[in-house]
């Protein structure tokens, strides 16, 4: 299977909120979402990035047009899934599904463009969201308007799905395709039903946001109270980040959507220079 990463946009942040001991200086975060082709499965994307439905278009809320003025998003345009799949001469039509790690506006914010592709994702968390009050939903960062209506109808919930081992104490998770090479890990506590993708055969765990920065999963150099606060749970959080630091030390490779440095799946961008 081939496994490569895009990055959407760009997210402006301090370094010293985002791992402790960081200096004062701002940081690029990239917004990462994943293109997977499986022999048998297909085109799969992993989140679909931030995009013009969460910073830019006419008629969003207050909330999210509050949302994305405060965090100052910069969309790439050759990182959109569309301008990616074309460099390979596919279309939107072309993706048979999405793995939707979390419901976070920087992960679904372009779900709209693949209107019959499969969703695979944490059904209690997309029940929890859609039953909750617009208050607790932005609370929690969610903004229900960027996840399309119907979606229930072409969802497979990870939790269903048979579950397999994996090595260096990642315990078991979600075999998505069958065959042991996409296998969903819950990494509770930054979201609801946030998850991370173990690819075995790679020797690649996509953790996704269990951190903003790499050095963000270490104890000693995680981030300080202003982010924590925006957590689902603090406690849970720490645990998997402890998890993926584990799976890192024991040899395994880790990508994080929103760490700014460069990593070897990533797709070359010029934006990114
Ligand atoms: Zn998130």
């Amino acid at each position: 299977m081939e496994i490569s990463f895009a990055n959407s946009g760009f997210v402006p942040a301090p370094e010293a909120v985002l791992r402790r001991g960081g200096a004062w200086r701002w940081r690029d975060l990239r917004v990462r979402y994943g293109v997977l082709r499986h022999p048998e499965q297909g085109l799969w994307l992993v989140d679909t990035g931030i995009g013009p439905q969460a910073v830019s278009a006419q008629g969003r809320g207050l909330a999210l047009r509050a949302y994305a003025g405060a965090l100052r998003y910069r969309l790439s345009a050759e990182g959109a899934p569309e301008a990616v799949l074309a460099q390979r001469g596919l279309h939107p039509r072309d993706v048979a599904g999405v793995i939707v790690t979390h419901f976070h506006a920087d992960h679904v914010a372009r779900l709209d463009a693949f209107p019959r592709a499969r969703i695979v994702a944490h059904g209690p968390a997309l029940t929890q969201i859609r039953a909750a009050g617009k208050l607790a939903n932005l609370r929690h960062g969610v903004f229900p308007g960027l996840i399309p209506q119907g979606v229930e109808a072409r969802l497979t919930c990870v939790t269903g799905l048979p579950h397999v081992a994996l090595p260096h104490g990642l315990g078991k998770g979600a075999d998505l395709f069958g065959d042991g090479s996409c296998v969903a890990v819950d990494l509770p506590g930054h979201a609801a039903g946030h998850f991370g993708l173990a690819f075995p055969g790679a020797g690649l765990l996509y953790a996704c946001d269990a951190a903003w920065l790499r050095e963000g999963l270490l104890p000693e150099t995680a981030p300080g109270l202003p982010l924590r606060l925006v957590l689902e749970d603090r406690a849970a959080a720490a645990r998997s980040a402890a998890r993926v630091a584990a799976w890192q030390a024991a040899g395994g490779q880790v990508v994080l959507c929103h760490d700014p440095e460069p990593c070897a799946w990533d797709l070359p961008q010029t934006e990114a220079l």
